[in-house]
């Protein structure tokens, strides 16, 4: 897939939240190159960028791939750097702890909101203008938001000189979000799916299962390949090498079952509305 900048960004990327800074992380991390993942999505809130660059570094030396181009890294700015001074500061401690030279794509982890601001699409403004200047100054190849909702990226557009190029939005069976995929397709904006299996609440679902089944697979394979086959970039996290690979499979699913995967209901998840969370 490419970004609205001509930047190529691979169709589904390796999840790192909840997974802790450290050994672990970095050993899920180089598992996850060797399994074939060529773009790793972390974040400043996770803590576990120096893990992540320790990874991808380790991959490097043990020759599964030749640099440090070959792989697509996405950092976030959190919530408490949204200031135009604090965004670079944000983006210099992943910068820092990352220390892969530059950061692929680097994105807005929440929009702020009423519930903490009396301003907030003041403060997304002045917090999108210090990632253009990021992007202008070359110091990232591409920038984006995360959970943003279509009216948040519509008060951006008032001031803002370049557009994102990515929307990272919570995305699986069972909550598909189409106002928002719409709206970001109609923009050009690329969308990538958080939490493809519900962060685990999908995998013991009995219609899953039994689909599953049926295409002699798993309920986690359906679910990824659901989102690939709709044009979303999927993030799924698992620090099993079995299961990277396993996530990793792309199952052909007859138009009718999407149909069906299309309309399911609520099945889990954490559906958090971005315009009423508390932090
Ligand atoms: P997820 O990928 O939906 O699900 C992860 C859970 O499923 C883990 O408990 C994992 O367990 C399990 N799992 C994964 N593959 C499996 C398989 N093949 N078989 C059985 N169990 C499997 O969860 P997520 O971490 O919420 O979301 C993925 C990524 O999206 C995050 O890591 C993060 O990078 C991103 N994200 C972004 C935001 C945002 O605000 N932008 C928010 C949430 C997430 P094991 O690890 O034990 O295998």
């Amino acid at each position: 897939m490419r970004l609205r900048n001509g930047i190529e960004i691979p169709d589904i990327g390796f999840g790192t939240w909840n997974i802790p800074y450290g050994e672990d992380c970095e050993k899920a991390v180089f598992e996850a190159i060797k399994a074939g993942y060529r773009h790793i999505d972390t974040a400043g809130a996770y803590g576990n960028e120096r893990s992540v660059g320790l990874g991808v570094k380790a991959a490097i030396r043990e020759g599964l791939i030749k640099d440090r181009a070959d792989v697509f890294i996405t950092s976030k700015l959190w919530n408490t750097n949204r200031s135009y001074n604090k965004a670079f500061r944000g983006f210099d401690k992943s910068m820092r702890n990352l220390d892969l030279d530059y950061i692929d794509l680097y994105l807005i982890h929440w929009p702020a909101n009423k519930v903490r601001y009396k301003n907030p699409d003041e403060v997304n403004a002045v917090a999108w203008q210090a990632l253009e200047e990021l992007y202008e100054d070359g110091r990232v190849k591409a920038i984006g938001v995360s959970n943003f909702l279509p009216h948040h990226i519509e008060e951006l557009k008032k001031s803002a000189k370049v557009l994102p190029m990515v929307n990272q939005i919570e995305l699986h069976v069972g909550y598909m979000q189409e106002e928002i995929v719409d709206y970001n397709k109609k923009n050009g904006i690329i969308t990538e799916g958080y939490s493809p299996l519900g962060t685990g609440a999908l995998l013991d679902n009995a219609f899953l299962i039994e689909l599953a089944e049926k295409y002699q697979t798993t309920v986690s394979a359906i679910c990824i390949s659901f989102l690939r086959k709709r044009g979303i970039i999927p993030l799924p996290k698992t620090t099993s090498p079995d299961r990277m690979s396993e996530n990793l499979r792309l199952i052909r699913i007859d138009e009718e079952d999407m149909e069906i995967l299309n309309k399911l209901p609520f099945i889990g998840g954490h559906a958090h509305n971005p315009d009423e969370v508390d932090f």
